[in-house]
C-alpha cells in the first residue's frame, strides 16, 4: 500500500505527481460540440441522468469567438483563486461537456492542438462516447499524444445491456470494446466512467462491471455515485415513482469492494460524484464531497482494505 504514499489506492493525484513531478490541476472546458444522443443522430433526450450542461456543468463555456487559449486563461483564474500559489502551476485541459470528438476532424485538430500548445498545459483529457471514435479520430489523437499526453475518457457506466437501454446510453457493449481496442492500438490513455447505483442494478451487477474492466487494458477509472439532478428525466422518474438510492454507508461499502477488485496499476480518477450542488436532488448526503471522502478513507483504514486486494488476473 505504501507504493501510493500511504493511500490505499492508486489516486490520480499520486499518478500526476509521479508523472509530472508536481501537483496538476484540471481546467474544465467546453469544446463547443454537442452529443449524438441529444442532437437526434442517436436520440434527442440524452442519457437519462444527463443535465443541461451535458455532464460538464462546471466547464468554461465555448463562448462565440473565444479562443482555446483565452478559455484556458479564464479557467486558470478560477483555479488560482483556490490554489495555494499563483505561480508555476500546471494543468490538464479537460474537455468535459457533451461529446468532445463529435465534430469535423479539422475542427478537432485545431481545438486540441491549440490546447496542447499552451505552455501551462501538461496534458489534454477528452471526454467522449465510444461510438464517436472512428479510426481517423483515433489516429489524430495518437499523433497529438506524441506532443503531450492525451487521455480519452469513455462513458461506459455499466456493462449490462438492460441497464444501458434503461439509461438510453445508445450503444451496445461491443462498440465500447472496439473503441478501446483502437485506443490501445494508438497507445492512448483510456479512462472509463462507471456509475454506481443505477436503478435496477444490484451491487453484484456493479462488481461485474468493475471486474470486467479490471481485465481490460484501461489506464484509469472514474467511479461515480449516481446523482439525481434537477431537470433530468431521471429526476422526473424519481419524483413520480421514487427508486432506492444509496445511503452513504452502502455507497462506501460498494466503492471499497470495487477498488479491491481493480489491479494496482489502474489509476482511480474519482471515487464519488462531482455534480453541481444547486442541481442535486438525491442522494442529499452526497452534496459534501469532503465528508464522503473522509468517511471513505476512514473505512479503508478500519477495514485494512486496499486496491487489488481481491484482484485476480484470471
Ligand atoms: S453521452 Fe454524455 S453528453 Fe451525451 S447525453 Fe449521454 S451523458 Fe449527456
Amino acid at each position: 500500500m505504501n507504493q501510493w504514499k500511504g493511500k490505499p489506492y492508486h489516486s490520480l493525484d499520486y499518478e500526476l505527481r509521479k508523472q509530472f513531478g508536481q501537483k496538476i490541476y484540471k481546467l474544465s472546458l467546453d469544446g463547443g460540440m454537442t452529443c449524438p444522443n441529444r442532437d437526434g443522430a442517436i436520440g434527442r433526450r440524452g442519457c437519462i441522468f444527463c443535465s443541461e450542461g451535458g455532464s460538464g456543468d462546471f466547464a468554461v463555456p465555448a463562448s462565440a469567438g473565444a479562443s482555446v487559449f483565452s478559455r484556458i486563461e479564464e479557467a486558470k483564474l478560477q483555479v488560482q483563486k483556490k490554489a495555494p500559489s499563483a505561480g508555476g502551476l500546471r494543468y490538464i485541459a479537460y474537455f468535459q461537456s457533451y461529446t468532445n470528438t463529435y465534430g469535423p476532424l479539422e475542427y478537432l485538430e485545431a481545438l486540441f492542438t491549440e490546447a496542447l500548445s499552451h505552455p501551462d498545459i501538461a496534458a489534454v483529457s477528452i471526454a467522449t462516447r465510444p461510438d464517436c471514435l472512428d479510426g481517423q479520430v483515433v489516429n489524430l489523437l495518437a499523433r497529438l499524444n506524441r506532443i503531450k499526453p492525451v487521455w480519452v475518457e469513455l462513458g461506459l457506466q455499466t456493462i449490462h445491456e438492460e441497464t444501458a437501454a434503461f439509461i438510453r446510453r445508445g450503444y451496445p457493449l461491443p462498440v465500447f470494446e472496439k473503441a478501446l481496442d483502437r485506443l490501445n492500438a494508438g497507445g492512448l490513455t483510456a479512462v472509463v466512467h462507471v456509475i454506481l447505483g443505477l436503478p435496477g442494478e444490484t451491487p453484484s451487477m456493479m462488481y461485474s462491471t468493475v471486474r470486467y474492466l479490471a481485465h481490460k487494458n484501461i489506464q484509469g477509472l472514474k467511479l461515480q455515485l449516481l446523482h439525481v439532478l434537477k431537470g433530468t428525466d431521471l429526476a422526473a422518474l424519481y419524483e413520480s415513482s421514487p427508486f432506492p438510492v444509496f445511503t452513504m454507508e452502502e455507497y462506501i461499502d460498494t466503492v471499497i469492494r470495487c477498488v479491491e477488485l481493480l489491479p494496482p496499476e489502474v489509476v482511480i480518477h474519482r471515487l464519488t460524484g462531482d455534480g453541481p450542488k444547486s442541481l442535486l436532488l438525491a442522494p442529499a448526503w452526497s452534496g459534501s464531497k469532503r465528508l464522503v471522502l473522509n468517511a471513505l478513507h476512514k473505512r479503508f483504514r478500519e477495514s485494512g482494505s486496499w486496491q487489488g486486494k481481491e484482484y485476480t488476473d484470471t
